[in-house]
């Protein structure tokens, strides 16, 4: 298979990169589009020249004729690029618009003509928006609250219209929060360890009482693979069974993790449109393509403290997303 994965020079696209080329069963090339924001980073794959079935193109997904060639050279894709944080939304969602609504739709007219089959659409549970209790199926109705959800929100919609119009072979995934190594420290997990190694104190909103539910990278991405191998044209699949933890408790045990204590914790104003809790029920893709997750939160978290702690010369250049 030739397959086209956007936004691989990223956080959770790198880790899903890495996997293909570790697993010889039936891949034969993969290459990466990423245009390298501020959330890429090309050291996040092999180098040129290391590895022989990875090619690397440094451009947009906006860019309608580098897709439309990348395209017709290719038989399936994975689209992980987007703009990612939800903080950088709320302060300007023009690029969120930009990137994760055009960009996706120039990917699927893109993909339609070339034949391309499947294209996996990696989405968020975010789309979903808040539940107090219970857990969302795929079935429920989109809320999302933030810009950066509504942008998945309004992209999942067009690659379903993709499939409902003209066939083209779309499956959605709907993950909820990652955690791992290389994630860009400005998410929650990366953002309060590297300023705990910092010596730095860490902003927890409002009373910290969030929930979110915690996957390991690697679990989302052996998801994705089953999809991509083994799911249905024009389904959406959930995907978690994570760990389940308010801010306050993960802050708790990230701090522990670090040595540090609760003085390193100050209290800041809550997010706008701040999503109290997610849940997504993953049954079905549990039922259909045997997904359960493997990693335990206690072994993965320890582990990416440790990445973080081993790795300062990756994570310090982004001094100013950490501040
Ligand atoms: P990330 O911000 O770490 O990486 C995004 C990548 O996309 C970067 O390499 C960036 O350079 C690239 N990119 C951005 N705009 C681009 C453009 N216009 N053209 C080409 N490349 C572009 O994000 P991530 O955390 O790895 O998330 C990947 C995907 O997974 C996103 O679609 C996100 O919505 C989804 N997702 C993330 C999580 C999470 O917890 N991080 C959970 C569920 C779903």
């Amino acid at each position: 298979m030739r397959l086209l994965v956007t936004g691989g020079a990223g956080f959770i696209g790198s880790h899903f990169v890495h996997g293909l080329l570790a697993d010889p069963a039936g891949l034969a090339t993969v290459t990466v589009l990423d245009a390298l924001t501020y959330a890429g980073n090309r050291a996040n794959l092999p180098g040129p020249g290391q590895e022989p079935r990875l090619e690397f193109i440094h451009g947009d997904i906006r860019n309608a004729t580098l897709v439309r060639q990348l395209m017709a050279r290719h038989d399936a894709v994975v689209h992980f690029a987007a703009e990612s944080h939800v903080d950088r939304s709320i302060l300007d969602g023009t690029e969120f618009v930009s990137t994760n609504v055009l960009g996706t739709q120039t990917l699927l007219e893109a993909a339609l003509r070339a034949g391309i089959s499947p294209f996996v659409q990696v989405s968020t549970d975010e789309v979903y928006g808040s539940i107090a209790a219970g857990s969302w199926t795929e079935e429920q109705p989109l809320a999302p609250s933030s810009p950066y959800s509504a942008s998945k929100a309004a992209a999942d919609l067009m690659a379903l219209a993709y499939h409902r119009t003209h066939g083209l072979d779309v499956r959605i995934t709907r993950c909820s929060n990652n955690y791992g190594p290389r994630q860009y420290p400005e998410k929650l997990i990366p953002l309060f360890t590297s300023r705990i190694l910092d010596g730095q104190t860490v902003p927890l909103y409002g009373g910290g009482g969030h929930v979110r539910d915690w996957l390991h990278v690697e679990d989302h991405c052996r998801a994705i693979r089953l999809v991509l191998d083994g799911g249905r044209p024009g389904e959406v699949y959930n995907i978690g069974g994570g760990t389940e933890l308010t801010n306050i408790e993960l802050t708790g045990r990230l701090l522990a993790a670090c040595g540090a204590h609760w003085d390193s914790v100050e209290h800041v104003p809550d997010r706008r449109g701040h999503d109290s809790r997610y849940s997504v029920d993953w049954s079905k893709i549990h039922h259909e393509l045997g997904y359960t997750p493997e990693r335990s939160f206690d072994e993965g978290l320890a582990e990416t403290v440790a990445w973080y702690r081993n790795h300062r010369s990756w994570w310090q250049p982004t001094g100013e997303a950490r501040a």
